[in-house]
């Protein structure tokens, strides 16, 4: 009989730095050396300051309403595809598996991860492009850069202090997000790296799934690709005489455990080749997290497959179409009557700017309460 040693229990205000210095890797962010928080709040008693972090953005308004944005594929197309929300748990799901099979720090990468889509308008992408079109004269819209607004200044639910008051590595996470097709990523945690390794893993297999539940696209056109072709040898190896649906199903795990099972064993490779031994070296290494190069090359295929085949899709397209034309009436309509606004964006606009604090409240909008209000308000269909 194996006897277990007895529980160690973890008390007092250093619980959560105590456990790090046992379980996380050298490379990783240590809660204890966290540059903290713009506004100084005491530490908690039990909590570490990255789990205070992830618990600030499950409880956020924010947070919530990504149950009822648009990925890709809007509510009317049906009740199986992803919502925002279900993609960013998938995310955060993924990215914890490749934070905790390389010893990184997992509070800061869910926290990081439950907030990496937090600032996505109603409409997915479609609504992105329209918001940023109306604010074109004052500066444009980003779903990262309004990721950061939201946390750091248009929640309310602290009496201290606007936004939630992050900590500082999560914030600047968001930050190398918002950044990255200036040059942002270079020099970011191996954190912030494995929840966008995770994000990619993500959405190209469950973007690829929604479409064939939708009869968007047809099994044997993915089985052409060579990522598809590769997880339907690996999954044929294993079992015989599958059905359709069961190859399906068992080709989407196994692409999920091929590419995080890749990411893991290529970071290890490098973090042990360079001998990357602290977060500056982790920082200075560049790009850690990244997959393999053939499965970097297969993965660039089949985006290109998806872009063509699914992003670019009539019935995707048409619902485009839709929400643009809603949003961009709606933005005219609140510039021009901002007396309809809620007053907490009265007020915002009065320091922010009428169009930004208009395109405030329309990307804090869900899609059913954006198609809500347009109906509402702007159509004449119902009154209210
Ligand atoms: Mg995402």
């Amino acid at each position: 009989m194996t006897t277990r040693r007895p529980a160690q229990t973890w008390n007092g205000p250093h619980t959560s730095l105590a456990r790090e210095a046992v379980l996380l890797a050298p490379y990783a962010m240590h809660s204890a050396d966290t540059a903290g928080r713009k506004h100084f709040e005491s530490p908690h008693s039990y909590r570490g300051p990255f789990a205070r972090d992830r618990d600030r953005i499950v409880h956020s308004a924010a947070y919530r309403r990504l149950s009822y944005k648009t990925q890709v594929f809007t509510g009317e197309m049906g009740d199986y595809h992803r919502t925002r929300l279900t993609h960013t748990l998938e995310v955060a799901s993924m990215a914890r598996t490749l934070g905790r099979a390389l010893a990184l720090n997992e509070d800061l990468i869910e926290a990081m991860a439950l907030a990496h889509d937090i600032g996505h308008p109603p409409f997915g992408h479609a609504g992105e492009d329209t918001l940023n079109e109306c604010l074109a004269d004052d500066g444009g819209f980003n779903h990262n850069r309004q990721a950061l607004r939201i946390v750091e200044q248009l929640e309310t639910r602290y009496h201290e202090f606007p936004g939630l008051n992050l900590s500082s590595e999560v914030l600047e996470g968001q930050l190398a997000r918002a950044t990255k097709s200036s040059g942002g990523g270079e020099g970011t945690l191996l954190e912030t790296q494995v929840v966008d390794a995770a994000d990619s893993v993500a959405y190209n297999t469950h973007d690829a799934d929604d479409a064939l539940e939708l009869g968007l696209l047809d099994l044997n056109e993915l089985l052409a690709l060579p990522l598809w072709k590769e997880a339907s040898r690996r999954v044929c190896q294993r079992y015989a005489d599958l059905t359709s649906n069961e190859l399906r199903r068992a080709v989407l795990h196994e692409l999920i455990d091929w590419q995080v099972g890749d990411l893991i064993a290529v970071a290890q490779r490098r973090l042990a080749g360079d001998a990357i031994e602290s977060v500056d070296e982790a920082r200075r290494a560049g790009v850690v997290i990244r997959p393999g190069d053939e499965v970097a090359e297969q993965k660039a295929e089949l985006e290109r497959f998806l872009y063509a085949r699914v992003y670019r899709h009539d019935q995707v397209l048409a619902m485009r179409t839709d929400a643009q034309r809603s949003l961009w009436e709606m933005f005219a309509g609140y510039v021009d009557r901002p007396d309809l606004l809620p007053a907490k964006f009265r007020q915002r606009a009065e320091t922010d700017g009428l169009a930004r604090s208009v395109g405030d409240y329309l990307a804090g909008m869900t899609d059913r309460f954006a198609q809500r209000e347009y109906q509402r308000r702007f159509t004449g269909d119902c009154e209210g």
